[in-house]
């Protein structure tokens, strides 16, 4: 795919209008402040989630900054910092040492299997996991509310 070397040099598709709201308005709910330099912060991570990816600290902030030339790398340690603390983003940890980002949604739920060798991260959707998590949870006289799945695998060499 060309996909990728587009993306490079294309300012984001902002085809997220919808989710853009959703999270604005999840912020002011949560007392988080938003500023046009916040707003593009969430855009840039939209349009590396949209794009299946999984950004680090950095990898967000320079994505930011092909929107707004002066946004700072401590600006978006502060932003995603609350955004994290009112569980607004989800924070993975898949190799240990680097935070990941991801906007999760009711919509767009699904698990990771991550290539410990190669850090590549693929998403998966499988139902019968999907009923066997609030099976498991109700089985143990619980309702489930938040769940992940990160399976961490190696390939197999043929
Ligand atoms: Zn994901």
């Amino acid at each position: 795919m060309t996909n990728k070397a587009a993306n490079k040099t294309a300012k984001f598709k902002n085809n997220n209008l919808l989710e853009i709201k959703n999270i604005i308005e999840l912020c002011k709910i949560n007392n988080i402040k938003i500023t046009k330099r916040r707003e593009t912060i969430i855009k840039a991570i939209l349009d590396l989630n949209s794009n299946h990816q999984h950004p680090d600290t950095e990898e967000i902030y320079f994505h930011t900054k092909k929107d707004d030339e002066s946004a700072s790398i401590a600006t978006v340690y502060r932003f995603l910092a609350e955004l994290d603390e009112k569980k607004i983003i989800e924070k993975h940890n898949f190799d240990n040492n680097k935070a990941r980002y991801e906007f999760s949604s009711n919509s767009n739920h699904h698990d990771h299997l991550i290539d410990i060798e190669s850090g590549e991260i693929i998403e998966f959707f499988n139902q019968e996991i999907e009923n066997l998590k609030i099976k498991i949870a109700s089985d143990y006289g619980y309702k489930l509310v938040d769940h992940r799945l990160d399976l961490k695998c190696i390939k197999i060499k043929k």
